[in-house]
């Protein structure tokens, strides 16, 4: 009984002791922000698992280019090899946007989607041929850029400000499983609109 209460009182002493020293840490770690755990400081949650995709490398060729639709536009045929790297501890399961840049004017030709699964934290590298539509006259050198669609939401944890403050961390991050879940609304991809040509 003795033992036990003395215990007690000790447990009670440490839960004030680590309330004081806590507290001013709380205060000062308040005011330092760090990267969201949630959406990994990027802002938004995907619903494929896409966020945590980056782009590491793209090269592509022109395959062909032929007039197609009695000369109705040409259409561009494109080798792209792309190295897509998951830093994420979820599998991704997504879209990539692909676009026909001409790289003398810096514009933008035509885009183009496609669809790539990339296991968590894995590098892979995919060969593939894709066909850009431009107009007849479109001359010059073109290349292929792409950026990962990542269909996501904005991230509740920060707000869509990809940081949070350093004491409100280690809440997220235990929540992580959670939050996640509640986040991923599935959200279709709008992919653009490829109109067959009249003949
Ligand atoms: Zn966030």
């Amino acid at each position: 009984m003795t033992l036990g209460s003395g215990k007690n009182r000790l447990k009670i002493k440490g839960k004030f002791l680590a309330f004081f020293s806590i507290m001013p840490l709380l205060l000062a770690t308040a005011l330092i922000r760090v990267p969201c755990p949630i959406c990994g400081g990027s802002g938004f949650v995907s619903s494929t698992g896409m966020e945590g995709v980056r782009i590491s490398k793209i090269e592509s060729s022109t395959q062909s280019t032929s007039l197609q639709a009695c000369a109705n536009y040409r259409l561009y045929n494109m080798e792209i090899t792309m190295t897509l790297f998951n830093s994420g501890t979820r599998d991704a399961d997504g879209f990539i946007d692909l676009y026909l840049l001409n790289y003398s004017t810096g514009t933008i030709l035509d885009n183009e989607f496609t669809v790539e699964i990339i296991p968590a934290e894995t590098e892979i590298t995919d060969t593939f041929n894709s066909y850009f539509k431009v107009e007849v006259d479109t001359t010059g050198p073109v290349t292929v850029t792409a950026a990962v669609e990542k269909s996501g939401v904005a991230c509740k944890a920060c707000n869509g400000a990809g940081k949070v403050a350093l004491n409100a961390w280690p809440f997220y991050n235990s929540m992580k499983a959670n939050f996640t879940e509640t986040q991923r609304i599935f959200k279709p991809y709008v992919a653009p609109v490829f109109i067959q040509p009249e003949h």
